[in-house]
């Protein structure tokens, strides 16, 4: 039996074995708490304090400008209600994009219902956001704009550093969703003037359930979670002490190798694409073709929109795990994603891509085999004669 290939590292990333590593002791043998005094809660604050410098490393932080949290999604959420609750919300304005992850969407909705009005910027065809469109939309009640830095569907980047020094002019702080760039994109926020960032552990081979959020000193954040006063207040609750040691690692090693290793996945990317469209005529890019995360396609196929699922499927029994590009979940699986629509697709297009996501683990003999396997998986589908014909 062959090994199943697994190419979406966009969903989750495999636990690089370094970081299990690092993260070991911390689930069993060093079992203090951070905040206890004695030798055994020492030690646990030495690896807690030790990642912090980590993660703020990977992007020109200071230690103290780290707040860990138990993901992206929570990351996101402390940013934007942090922010906007800090003060009186009502009648303050939050600009975001069109095509943000649903924890920032979600977030928005909530806080609109507290009185924040939202502006949400469109994308043009590759998903970007105009420059010019976040100067309009400023206004003196701005407190925020948080715009992803690369989107988890197609892959686009966007030009965080141009958004974040006009908000900065307008006198609005800059929140970027790095979940899907950190590591993979350089960020320096002593030159970019970002004031809060998310990242999270499982998307940069670190593990599941610990995130981080970069909060620029001498910003003031409302808590989501009150209580013990743990991470200067600002994130209550016992620390994830294995899981904040396996995301320091994680943002070390990401740092390390970053620009070899965005390099390596270009190239694998880049021969993917060239395979695909040169073997597969209906096959189209979706998204940028030169803004894009190193490892990430986000791919159509011409009238086979409604067939999305049937090919994930049919790959996945030949082995290759990928995404539906339509949404991030099985439990959205099929339903056009706000992310192709906001681009301008038709809703069938939006409910049909296939998204192909490379990681630290993947080879381009991998690549040769998906190669192999998706020009048979693509014919072996009806073709639908029109869109038109589909309601
Ligand atoms: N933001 C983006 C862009 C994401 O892709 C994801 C996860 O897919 C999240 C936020 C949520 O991160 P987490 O799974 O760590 O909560």
């Amino acid at each position: 039996m062959t090994a199943r290939i697994y190419f979406d590292n966009a969903a989750t990333s495999p636990t690089d074995p370094r970081v299990l590593h690092a993260m070991q002791p911390y689930l069993g043998q060093f079992w203090g708490n951070p905040s206890s005094l004695y030798a055994e809660g020492r030690q646990a604050r030495a690896a807690v304090e030790q990642a912090r410098a980590q993660v703020a490393a990977l992007l020109g932080a200071e230690p103290g400008e780290i707040v860990f949290t138990s993901g992206g999604t929570e990351a996101d959420n402390l940013a934007l209600e942090g922010v906007l609750l800090a003060a009186e919300p009502a009648g303050s304005h939050l600009i975001t994009s069109a095509i943000e992850h649903p924890a920032i969407l979600a977030c928005c909705q909530q806080l609109q219902r507290w009185g924040v009005e939202v502006t949400r910027l469109p994308v043009d065809g590759e998903g970007l956001v105009d420059p010019a469109d976040l100067e309009r939309a400023l206004r003196p009640a701005t407190r925020l704009v948080s715009v992803m830095a690369a989107n988890n569907v197609i892959g686009t980047i966007q030009p965080i550093a141009d958004l974040a020094r006009i908000a900065r002019r307008h006198g609005a702080l800059f929140h970027t969703d790095a979940v899907q760039a950190a590591g993979k994109i350089a960020f320096d926020v002593r030159t970019q003037p970002i004031d809060l960032l998310s990242l999270s552990g499982h998307k940069l081979h670190g593990p599941k359930g610990v995130g981080a959020l970069f909060v620029r000193k001498g910003i003031e954040l409302r808590p989501l979670l009150p209580g013990g006063g743990q991470e200067q207040g600002r994130r209550s609750g016992t620390e994830n002490v294995a899981g904040i040691v396996g995301l320091g690692c994680a943002a070390e090693l990401a740092a390390a190798e970053r620009s070899a290793e965005a390099a390596r996945l270009v190239q694998i990317r880049d021969h993917l694409l060239e395979g695909i469209t040169a073997r597969i005529a209906r096959a189209y890019l979706i998204g940028s073709r030169w803004r894009r995360l190193p490892g990430h396609l986000c791919l159509g196929f011409d009238g086979l929109e409604g067939e999305a699922i049937k090919l994930l499927l049919e790959l996945d029994e030949q082995g290759i795990a990928v995404s539906s590009g339509s949404a991030c979940s099985a439990i959205h699986a099929g339903q056009p994603s706000h992310v192709l629509e906001a681009m301008g697709l038709d809703p069938l297009q939006a409910r049909g891509s296939l998204r192909i996501t490379l990681g630290r683990f993947n080879t381009i003999e991998e690549a040769d085999r998906l190669l192999e396997v998706l020009p048979r998986a693509v014919s072996s589908l009806r073709p639908i004669r029109s869109l038109s014909h589909v309601a």
